[in-house]
């Protein structure tokens, strides 16, 4: 007998007929003689619809506030899917994650997973009950509702199968497995048998949504047997491989990933002396604004200018205390643009191959697509462009790695 957690997403779950076809899905691989711990989605559109009417409300949304708003979501569906297993006659029972006692830490909004306490579960397990869980949320130590980041139903199978020691988490979703580019952009992509651990966190946190990033973080520290299906039809999805050999007749490049939420900023003109980085970067760290790619530059004068990304959401925030920043270093002044896309090739082949990163540089400019931004790491090149261009550059860079010829 195995123990399977499976996570259904919100287009998975979207609408009652989608639940009832869950609904029997799950009762199948029950019946086939597997213990089942379920994980589902709010209801597709559901958490951007309560995210809404809090904005018309407030445009600065108390933090705990909406996480006990947003948290919502995931208790109709876990409620909806459990009446549907007992009306085909299984014995279900669904938690909210406080109720399982799934425990994180106080960050609303992007809180993490600190422990899981997985008696409740183990014993309704015994007993041949199918368990529905809440996906996206926990409980801080004090009971305050948390959430976990958007996508992070992802996250909670993960964890789940991992504190539960699964034998598999299957992420089931609106794509039958991951692909060499998003399949909403690229027609041409094709979905990949396996992934490499390294390759899916890359992708992840690059921009494919397709996984959270903190459920394959999860999955890699606990080497949780994870594999991305499609809830709409049968396949063999895409497995995340821990392995760290692979069939050598692999692309370079594994897949492209894209993010157009990320917006860039500028302050010129600082003297240059050490702790300049620090008094920047810390205010905005202060305020909890994660900082990606960041690139500094010395001029002739001595003085430096200064570049960096941040989510799109956090772009007035950070310019703001920028601005202070700059009066109080006796900068020239502060620039920024938040019409900018990240566009990334990544793939562990290129460790061993060189030239990946000019035959990048070389497709876009054959587009005619400026470079503004550029970070490599051992098996990734990021670059940042105008936005307007995202999809093009998309395009482009899957043909010109091949990417359209299946190899594996
Ligand atoms: P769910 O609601 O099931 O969690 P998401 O919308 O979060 O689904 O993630 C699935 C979507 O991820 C797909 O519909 C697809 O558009 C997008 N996606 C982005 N990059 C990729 C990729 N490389 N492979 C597959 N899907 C991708
Ligand atoms: N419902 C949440 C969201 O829309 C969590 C999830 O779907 O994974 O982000
Ligand atoms: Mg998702």
């Amino acid at each position: 007998m195995a123990l399977i957690v499976e996570k259904y997403g919100g287009t998975s779950v979207g609408s009652i007929e989608r639940i009832n076809a869950v609904a029997e899905k799950v009762s199948r691989t029950h019946a086939a003689g597997n213990q089942m711990v379920i994980v589902v989605s709010a209801m597709s559109g559901e958490t951007n619809r309560l995210l809404e009417m809090a904005k018309e409300i407030s445009s600065d949304m108390p933090a705990r506030e909406a996480d006990v708003l947003v948290s919502t979501g995931e208790q109709v569906t876990i409620a909806l899917l459990c009446m549907a297993l007992i009306k085909n006659g299984e014995k279900a029972r669904s938690y909210t994650g406080g109720q399982v006692r799934i425990e994180t830490d106080t960050s609303h909004g992007r809180a993490r997973i600190q422990n899981i306490d997985d008696s409740r579960i183990k014993k309704d397990l015994a007993k041949g009950k199918i368990i529905v869980v809440a996906g996206f949320q926990g409980v801080d130590s004090e009971g305050n509702i948390t959430t976990l980041g958007r996508g992070g139903s992802d996250t909670s199978a993960v964890a789940l199968a991992a504190a539960l020691k699964a034998d598999e988490c299957r992420i089931y979703t609106d794509v039958d497995g991951v692909y060499t580019a998003d399949p909403r952009i690229v027609p041409e992509a094709h979905r990949m048998d396996q992934i490499t651990f390294e390759e899916m966190l890359e992708l992840s946190s690059l921009g494919a949504k397709v996984l959270q990033i903190r459920a394959v973080e999860f999955a890699g520290k606990y080497k949780v047997p994870l594999r991305v299906l499609s809830s709409f039809e049968d396949g063999p999805g895409t497995l995340i491989s821990y392995e760290v050999g692979r069939k050598m007749e692999r692309a370079v490049i594994a897949g492209i990933a894209h993010n157009a939420d990320e917006a860039k900023l500028t302050i010129t003109g600082v003297p240059d002396h050490p702790g300049v980085a620090h008094s920047i970067l810390g205010g905005i760290a202060e305020k909890g604004i994660n900082v990606d790619m960041i690139i500094q530059n010395i001029a002739a004068d001595e003085t430096t200018d200064f570049t960096f990304t941040v989510p799109r959401a956090d772009y007035e925030s950070a310019k703001s205390i920028l601005a202070k920043v700059s009066d109080e270093l006796g900068a020239r002044g502060v620039t920024g643009d938040n019409s900018i896309a990240k566009v990334s090739i990544v793939g562990m082949g290129m460790r061993s191959h060189t030239g990946v990163a000019d035959l990048m540089f070389a497709t876009l400019a054959e587009e005619g697509i400026n470079i503004k931004m550029i970070s490599t790491s051992e098996i990734k090149v990021s670059v940042v462009i105008d936005d307007k261009y995202t999809e093009l550059a998309v395009r482009a860079l899957h043909k010109a790695f091949e990417l359209d010829k299946k190899l594996q």
